[in-house]
């Protein structure tokens, strides 16, 4: 079924903030803020009223320029140090990385290919502040102790 959805975006530029950027590990950058708002609403039935408003506020790094999402609203983000921002920012990490630390952590009972992914996940998120590191972590510590199992066993079968 169809459903027409009429969908407004307004992009609301933020103060200049200083903060500590988790992707290219620099402290102190200038990071630009806004907020995004995204009104939707039915076209048919109620074309003027939206039934459903979504906030996503940005941060993006004056450095590297990559771009984080953070819970703080532009006000508290104007007053937040570094620290604080640190603290509500959540790196962004690209689906092909998540991936491989998804596959790192299920192939880690298989010797070698769990390493394998494992590992690439952990390269791509490794100066990043974010939970999938440490999933990354975890599967490439699983994926070693079965390689390192399976080592073990075909030298002794030697
Ligand atoms: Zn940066």
């Amino acid at each position: 079924m169809f459903i027409p959805i009429a969908s407004k975006r307004t992009e609301t530029a933020g103060p200049e903030i200083i903060f500590n950027c988790p992707a290219c590990g620099k402290e102190g950058v200038v990071g630009k803020t806004s907020e995004m708002m995204e009104e939707n609403s039915l076209l048919w039935i109620m074309p003027s009223m939206p039934f459903f408003t979504s906030r996503v506020r940005r941060i993006v790094c004056g450095q590297c320029g990559k771009a984080f999402r953070t819970s703080l609203s532009l006000e508290q983000l104007s007053d937040a140090s570094p620290e604080d921002v640190a603290r509500n920012v959540a790196a962004q990490v690209n689906f092909i990385a998540k991936c491989c630390i998804i596959m790192g952590l299920v192939l880690a009972i298989f010797p070698f290919f769990g390493l394998v992914f494992a590992g690439i996940g952990m390269l791509c998120t490794l100066k990043r502040r974010t939970g999938w590191r440490t999933v990354a972590i975890i599967g490439l510590v699983l994926s070693a102790i079965t390689t390192a199992g399976i080592m073990v066993i075909i030298m002794l079968c030697n």
